[in-house]
């Protein structure tokens, strides 16, 4: 969560963080904005290290200014920027240098033309999918891995590339950037001799081994697959609600309060939560351990939450319930570098009233990335992979999940990598085990 309220205050706020990365890595991008440069007039060919590669990339002015996120420092918005201009784009968010954008376009002319074989194949790039890479690749079963190309639009790398600053993955306590931390992580898978592919799977076949994994332009064959696609938590849509300027996305508005809530910007402040669900009841009973007090926003009149769920938050003094009404602008505090206060429409009456709050948390739902498996895996009813208690077997034999795509309670980064160890362990097993066996 990014702040410009914290940009005095070193090593704790995230701003800071983002513009002393952008000083140390000037180097680096130089190089690599002059071959994306050379590489434009033909087939635009981006690869991404860090944010602040983008930012040379681009020319951008908002590296001056030191304020919040811009534009051309967040990879999914440049994605979906660039995307629309039609360009041809090969955008590799993990590649650390020149030479890997060069190595990344050649493999991926020679994969295009041909079947691959594998003992598994990991669908995905978030911390699960990547956690599964390294120990498959640790145990010599030479894993294919797809990272997607802006599946669900998102940037491979997964959620984390969507937030600024990342505190509680265990072994960074200064934190570290989200985008910084997935690049390490895919640096990692691949330094184990996991095989990345930039393709989204599009379909799969697990009715036969070997299983079928298909994007539009190839087929893996594979003895086991691990899914880790994770999900999108889900976001709202009004003036002031999104990236760039006039957003306070990640600059007081954001969908995790978990994650978010104790940065200090939040601390002894107003916030304010959008839902009426247990994960609504469940945000707004957290903040309240950093929060000078609490409002729950509702459209409706009667919650959707478990009666327990309910009896829990709203009898917490610090919570109070705002019902029957719907945000309906953000606005920022006073020099609007982060976010001020909510403008609230009641939906029965059509008044519109001000609520001065210092943060915003999005408990609105996540979508799990389940479709493109065809129905072919059991799902919950809210569309998780279902998996057999304890481990991260699914409903066909051989297949395996992990992270947020199997996972709708806890759904941080280490109990996704936690997860993608259990499935990479799990696949290992059923190889050696199972799958000879069955044979
Ligand atoms: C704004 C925000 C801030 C967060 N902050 C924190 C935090 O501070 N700490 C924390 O622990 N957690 C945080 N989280 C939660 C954390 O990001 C997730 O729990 C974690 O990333 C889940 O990892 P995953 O591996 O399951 O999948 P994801 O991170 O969801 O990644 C899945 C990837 O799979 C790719 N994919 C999807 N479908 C396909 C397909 N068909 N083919 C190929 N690829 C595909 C997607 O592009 C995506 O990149 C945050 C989440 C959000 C949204």
């Amino acid at each position: 969560m990014d702040s410009g309220s914290q940009r005095k205050e070193p090593r704790s706020g995230p701003s800071f963080d983002k513009r002393v990365s952008r000083k140390t890595t000037t180097s680096r991008s130089n190089t690599l904005s002059g071959m994306l440069k050379l590489l434009a007039p033909k087939n635009l060919a981006v690869g991404i290290g860090t944010p602040l590669i983008l930012s040379e990339f681009a020319g951008d002015n908002n590296r001056r200014s030191g304020v919040g996120i811009s534009f051309w420092s967040h990879p999914n918005r440049l994605l979906s920027h660039l995307r629309k201009a039609g360009s041809f784009i090969r955008l590799g968010v993990a590649s650390n240098s020149a030479v890997d954008v060069a190595a990344s376009l050649s493999s991926s002319a020679a994969d295009n033309l041909s079947t691959l074989n594998t003992k598994v194949c990991i669908i995905g790039s978030g911390p699960a999918a990547h956690t599964a890479a390294i120990y498959a690749a640790r145990a010599e079963l030479n894993p294919i891995l797809f990272e997607g190309w802006m599946a669900n639009d998102i940037a491979p790398g997964g959620q984390l590339t969507t937030t600024t600053k990342v505190e509680n993955f265990p072994g960074f306590p200064g934190g570290i950037k989200g985008v910084e931390l997935m690049d390490r992580c895919k640096n990692q898978s691949q330094q184990f001799g996991t095989k990345i592919l930039t393709q989204t799977v599009t379909a799969v076949d697990f009715s036969a081994t070997p299983f079928k994994v298909s994007t539009d332009s190839r087929v893996v064959l594979a003895d086991s697959v691990i899914v880790a696609t994770g999900a999108v938590a889900k976001r709202l849509s009004f003036p002031g609600s999104g990236e760039g300027k006039g957003g306070f996305w990640s600059r007081g508005i954001s969908a995790c309060a978990v994650c978010d809530g104790a940065a200090p910007i939040f601390r002894d402040k107003p916030l304010a939560v959008i839902g009426g669900g247990d994960s609504a009841m469940e945000e707004a009973t957290f903040l309240t351990k950093y929060a000078s007090e609490v409002f729950v926003i509702h459209r409706r009149d009667v919650f959707r939450a478990s009666k327990i769920m309910q009896k829990r938050a709203l009898s917490n003094p610090k919570i109070s319930v705002i019902k029957n009404s719907e945000v309906v602008q953000a606005y920022g505090d006073g020099d609007k570098r982060a976010l001020g206060g909510l403008k609230i429409k009641n939906v029965v009456t059509g008044d519109v009233s001000d609520l001065k709050v210092s943060g915003l948390f999005f408990a609105v739902g996540h979508e799990p990335a389940t479709k493109f498996l065809g129905g072919q895996l059991e799902l919950d009813v809210d569309g998780y992979i279902v998996t057999k208690p304890g481990t991260t077997q699914t409903s066909v034999r051989g297949v395996f999940a992990a992270g947020d795509v199997q996972d709708k309670k806890y759904r941080q980064a280490v109990t996704a990598a936690g997860t993608g160890c259990m499935a990479a362990l799990d696949a290992e097993h059923y190889l050696q085990e199972i799958a000879p066996l069955e044979a």
